[in-house]
């Protein structure tokens, strides 16, 4: 008999995560947990409160407060905080950079985790984030490690930020997603580091189709072979 699993997907940004992610769980019948916008509506609401982002004791204060929902709507997938819909607000170029800031911070990540681990620990469930086959479930039954090469990245994000009618320079997104993989790598809390038994997938030159048949049949056969 086949059993709903944890699937954990990490990777630096612009790798595909985001899509992929959400397209597995569509395809398992699981459901999709992106921990960046977990991380990002922090960052949205520290500017929005003028909380330091050097503040421990503020961002502290500010998760113990925080109500975070994923909602399905027409639209998509909603984050909703606080009971505020904030799904583009925590999409913009400054919040991005911010929060790398805010994820540095030991008690926000503790925060976070915390909530993370009460939304997936009965399976049946897909993680997107940095640290989710290391840190929030190192015990997850499929782990997976996207990647691809910097500029490929930077490109597929600025076709995002562009799609959405923002404007965007080429070169500083390439510029600005190797700033946060920068960041995201070489914090002391919980880096951005590939599990010893992730399966890594580079997608450079690969399309999303290709790389998402490849998730899906490893999924499978771990849940048909899962006791
Ligand atoms: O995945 P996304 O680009 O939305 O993540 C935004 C930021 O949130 C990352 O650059 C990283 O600083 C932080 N993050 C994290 N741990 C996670 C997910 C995201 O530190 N599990």
């Amino acid at each position: 008999m086949s059993r709903k699993l944890i699937v954990a997907i990490d990777g630096p940004s612009g790798a595909g995560k985001s899509t992929l992610s959400k397209a597995l769980a569509r395809e398992l019948g699981y459901i999709n947990i992106d921990t960046g916008a977990m991380y990002r509506s922090v960052a949205l609401l520290s500017l929005q409160d003028g909380i330091d982002p050097h503040d421990p004791a503020g961002l502290q204060q500010l998760c113990a407060d925080l109500t975070l929902e994923f909602v399905r709507s027409n639209g998509g997938e909603r984050v909703v905080a606080n009971g505020v819909d904030v799904s583009e607000a925590i999409r913009t170029p400054e919040v991005s950079l911010l929060t790398s800031k805010v994820a540095a911070c030991p008690e926000v990540r503790e925060a976070m985790v915390t909530q993370q681990r009460k939304m997936g620990e009965q399976g049946g469930v897909v993680l997107e984030g940095r640290d989710i086959g290391t840190v929030v479930f190192p015990a997850a039954e499929v782990k997976f490690f996207l990647s691809a090469s910097a500029e490929e990245r930077g490109r597929r994000r600025y076709q995002e930020l562009k799609e959405k009618g923002l404007e965007v320079d080429l070169q500083q997104t390439i510029a600005e997603v190797e700033a946060r993989d920068a960041v995201d790598s070489e914090r002391a809390h919980a880096p951005l580091i590939q599990a010893a038994d992730a399966l890594v997938i580079d997608s450079t030159g690969m399309s999303i189709e290709a790389v998402l048949a490849q998730m899906i049949e490893v999924v499978r056969n771990r849940e048909q072979n899962r006791h």
